[in-house]
């Protein structure tokens, strides 16, 4: 009986638009007890806008803009869109850029006219002994606000702070409203600022936030989750997640992510939201119910 109640399980998670890849998954998901969930396209939307361009004196705005947007269109980071975005909103002209390297988890370094530009993270800053000065100020009442703070240096020196603004789907607090209600802890990993993150998770009534990691790290914030409260289910959508994915006790990808996180996950959501994770959990719940 045991494999024909799993088979109509998935059957039915599959008409819902949850594709479990093994019977095992659906046993596997049931045992959770915390579920931890990427910050960028899984809780938000994963498409930040620009909001905020605040340069130091005698900098001009538009020829800061354009060079940096210059510079982000060989990222293909959903930061780096926002900013090639905002500057093709005003029309700008973007300057030619002579080498660019792109730094996981920090920002972009890139050579232009003869000057070495670095965006992103506060810490890339400190890395590369930048001094934030005022700036570092304006970034965190930035980041107090639920926004990502990005800093750009040209030489060595400050130049400016951004921020970029991420909305949270519309999807998102209901569903963690359920998983509480499941009796489920929800953890957030991220490797945006702890600021922002924190704020975010407040905002969400998100148990546990780990911020600032690094590609490499969110395999690491898995383990820990798993020590400290049982077996973890993680959420995700991007190349950065696919470790993570596989790593953690059942991985959900979001249908809408990149092929790297769905080919790593045990479950593919093909809603873009956290819906199918809630279907997920509850058909593994009352299946197993049954069985016992
Ligand atoms: P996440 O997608 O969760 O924010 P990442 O590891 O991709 O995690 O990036 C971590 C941080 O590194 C970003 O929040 C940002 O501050 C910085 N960063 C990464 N890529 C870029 C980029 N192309 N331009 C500016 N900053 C970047
Ligand atoms: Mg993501």
């Amino acid at each position: 009986a045991v494999p024909t109640s799993i088979m109509v399980a998935t059957g039915r998670a599959a008409e819902m638009g949850v594709l479990f890849r093994k019977g095992s998954a659906l046993q596997t998901l049931q045992g959770a007890t915390i579920v931890a969930l990427d910050k960028t396209g899984t809780l938000t939307q994963g498409r930040p806008e620009l909001t905020d361009l605040h340069v130091v004196e005698g900098v001009d705005e538009s020829s800061l803009l354009s060079t940096i947007a210059a510079i982000e269109a060989r990222s293909e980071h959903p930061i780096a869109q926002a900013i090639v975005r905002a500057a093709q909103q005003r029309k700008l002209e973007l300057p030619t850029v002579d080498t660019f390297d792109s730094v996981t988890g920090m920002g972009v370094t890139a050579q232009v006219s003869g000057q070495t530009i670095i965006v992103g993270a506060d810490r890339f800053m400190i890395e590369s002994t930048v001094e934030l000065g005022d700036l570092e100020i304006a970034g965190k009442r930035f980041a107090e606000q639920g926004k990502s703070p990005l800093f750009v240096a040209f030489d060595g020196q400050i130049k400016a702070v951004l921020a970029v603004s991420d909305p949270i789907k519309s999807s998102t607090p209901a569903a963690i409203n359920a998983l509480h209600a499941m009796g489920l802890k929800v953890a957030m990993i991220t490797g945006d600022n702890q600021v922002t993150a924190k704020g975010i998770a407040a905002q969400l009534g998100i148990d546990e936030v780990v911020a600032e990691v690094l590609p490499a790290g969110k395999v690491k914030a898995i383990e820990a989750l798993s020590a400290a409260h049982g077996k973890v289910a993680f959420v995700g959508d991007g190349i950065n997640d696919a470790p993570a994915l596989a790593a953690a006790d059942i991985g959900l990808a979001i249908g809408t992510g990149t092929d790297v996180a769905i080919e790593s996950a045990d479950v593919v959501l093909m809603s873009g939201d956290l819906r199918g994770v809630i279907n997920a959990i509850d058909l593994s719940q009352r299946t197993m119910t049954n069985i016992r």
